[in-house]
């Protein structure tokens, strides 16, 4: 068939939803765009080993090229979609106007501050290579200052590490901090106390990784003040000015870092959908994945909003965005054949949460288990998970050096 002929499918997004719903239309009739800000998939799980010094960017995140080097109807665009028109079919694209016969949006979500300027100026995020690097690079000059620093109520700020929100990227990243401080940083400053270091993670509700069964949420908080985690629940961030966090019972932590990990919404280019929102500023969708009145318009993965059979939402999990990109595909499939779109019905395959070395939790199969076995399950199935044999070989490596040498060995400050 003519290529030029081919329905054309335009994909905004090379996450983990956008990767699938390409990888799905592989064999299919069509002529595929796929669009992306930037060059590369990003393995957000691992974000936070970047953040502190485990991993290096280049080995969670892999050129989109690549990974579609062999799919011939497939070509990739880099750039930032600035504009989707649903009733003309088209989106813009670096100035141009490219029109399609069906579009998967597929553009995840970013960092919610809730409207506090000053926590965006100072906060430190986790979100994408930039964030996590910018996160590194901060969290290692704190020792850098501190070590050089006279006045002890100064250096005591310097070694504060706040961390806010209790879900799975706050207890990973505050578990793994606690322990780059106790096994690795102890080793580089033996003249610094690091006795005075603290890590604190507040957490607005009554329990951490709260959308976890209750034996694994008190497993998680015994893990965690295992490693010298201060944990505070029902405590709400009030205020951030770079200085100091502001509680809201009035108290005050002196630190210098603040990494929020305590909210997403979609992404930009939703805000100016003319769809319906749910929470999160997250587009409604049918449970055929598409919207009702453009129904060659798919939103999947972190940007879509849908409730499962009890009526509870979905979760913002990469699990969900493969299960979704793969039904996209298939209905994208099923209509082109002049046939019904089906509907998504979501498969749990369970959770999983890092605490540390030989820590974690995990609901498998129904059975919560925490500790050794589920930090082996963690450590293995996020080397599966990572993109290419070459990243897991060096993932692999790193993991294996770090836990027998007890050293990350990515604890670079380099200047953007
Ligand atoms: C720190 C962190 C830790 C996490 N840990 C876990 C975990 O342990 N387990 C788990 O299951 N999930 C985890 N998640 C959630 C998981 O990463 C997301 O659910 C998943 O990435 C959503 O996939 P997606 O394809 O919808 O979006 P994304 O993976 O975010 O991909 C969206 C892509 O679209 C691009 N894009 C956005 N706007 C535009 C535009 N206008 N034009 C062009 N391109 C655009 C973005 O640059 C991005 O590459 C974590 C997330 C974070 C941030």
């Amino acid at each position: 068939m003519n290529i030029r002929k081919m329905q054309h499918v335009i994909i905004i997004g090379a996450g983990f939803a956008g990767l699938e719903t390409a990888r799905g239309l592989a064999n299919a009739p069509v002529r595929i765009t796929l669009i992306n800000k930037n060059n590369h998939h990003l393995f957000q799980p691992l974000l936070y080993q970047v953040a502190i010094a485990g991993l290096l960017p280049s080995q969670i995140a892999h050129p989109v090229r690549t990974i579609f080097r062999r799919q011939k109807n497939l070509a990739f665009q880099m750039g930032e979609v600035t504009e989707v028109n649903l009733d003309e079919k088209f989106v813009k694209l670096n100035g141009s106007a490219i029109a399609y016969d069906y579009l998967v949006l597929a553009p995840g979500a970013r960092t919610n501050f809730f409207g506090f300027d000053a926590l965006e100026k100072h906060g430190l995020q986790l979100k994408d290579l930039e964030t996590a690097v910018a996160t590194r690079n901060h969290l290692l000059s704190m020792f850098e200052a501190a070590s050089r620093e006279a006045d002890a109520g100064k250096r005591q700020a310097m070694l504060t590490f706040v961390i806010v929100g209790g879900g799975p990227t706050g207890v990973e990243t505050a578990g793994a901090l606690a322990e780059l401080i106790t096994h690795v940083m102890r080793k580089d400053y033996p003249r610094l106390n690091l006795k005075e270091a603290r890590v604190i993670l507040l957490e607005a509700g009554t329990n951490l990784i709260a959308s976890y069964p209750d034996e694994l949420r008190n497993a998680t908080l015994r893990l965690l003040r295992e490693k010298r985690v201060e944990v505070r629940l029902n405590t709400r961030m009030q205020d951030y000015n770079g200085q100091r966090v502001t509680l809201g019972d009035g108290s005050i932590i002196e630190t210098q870092t603040l990494v929020w990990t305590a909210g997403a919404k979609a992404a930009t280019i939703i805000d100016t959908l003319p769809a319906e929102k749910g929470s999160m500023g997250r587009v409604r969708i049918n449970r055929t994945l598409n919207l009702s009145q453009f129904p060659e318009t798919f939103v999947i993965g972190d940007a879509a909003f849908l409730e499962n059979e009890n009526g509870h939402p979905l979760p913002m999990l990469s699990t969900v965005a493969i299960q979704q990109g793969q039904a996209a595909a298939k209905n994208i499939r099923l209509l082109m054949e002049g046939k019904e779109p089906l509907p998504f019905h979501y498969k749990d395959p369970g959770l999983l949460a890092t605490i540390g070395r030989n820590a974690a939790v995990a609901r498998i199969f129904g059975v919560s288990f925490s500790g050794f076995i589920a930090w082996v399950i963690w450590v293995f199935l996020h080397i599966y998970r990572t993109i290419g044999f070459r990243n897991r070989l060096v993932v692999m490596f790193n993991w294996a050096w770090d836990y027998f040498f007890y050293d990350n060995q990515v604890r670079l400050i380099t200047r953007e």
